[in-house]
């Protein structure tokens, strides 16, 4: 990896377009077509919004930290939470299935971020936290 950088925020909702904001930023020196922009915004606002409401249920008081790496063939995103974890990361994968059906969500955010990302993987343990690793 060439470049690197991270960044740590606590888990407030308006804290997802900071975040994404910063990330273009960090990887404006590589000229990125406005569709892969607009990939990268979507994966790591799918990733950092599951934190906030999955893994710290909305809790404020939770840290996430986001690190992203550069190099002349790939980008690498690891999206880092400390929050409830998750049981079934199969079942949590499939499209549809969300554990928030009151909330109105979708359960279509993994599915998506699997869609989009070259390669994407969850590590996650019950009441340690989540990190999702994408590459791009
Ligand atoms: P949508 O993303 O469409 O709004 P969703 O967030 O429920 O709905 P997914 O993003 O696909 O759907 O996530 C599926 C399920 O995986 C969630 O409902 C939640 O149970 C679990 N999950 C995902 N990310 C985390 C996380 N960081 N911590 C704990 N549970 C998570
Ligand atoms: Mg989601």
């Amino acid at each position: 990896m060439n470049n690197e950088m991270s960044v740590e925020f606590v888990s407030r909702l308006e804290n997802e377009a900071f975040l994404r904001t910063s990330a273009v930023a960090f990887l404006l020196p590589l000229n990125l077509h406005m569709d892969e922009i607009m990939e990268i915004k979507t994966l790591l606002a799918e990733a950092v919004v599951n934190a906030m409401i999955h893994g710290y249920e909305g809790r404020e008081d939770g840290r996430i930290r986001v690190s992203i790496a550069y190099d002349e063939s790939d980008i690498h995103m690891i999206i880092e939470d400390e929050g409830c974890g998750i049981d079934d990361i199969q079942l949590a994968m499939q499209p549809l299935y969300t554990s928030k059906q009151h909330l109105e969500r979708s359960g279509m955010g993994m599915t998506i971020m699997q869609t989009f990302a070259d390669d994407f993987h969850v590590i996650s343990e019950k009441g340690k936290g989540t990190t999702v690793t994408i590459v791009k």
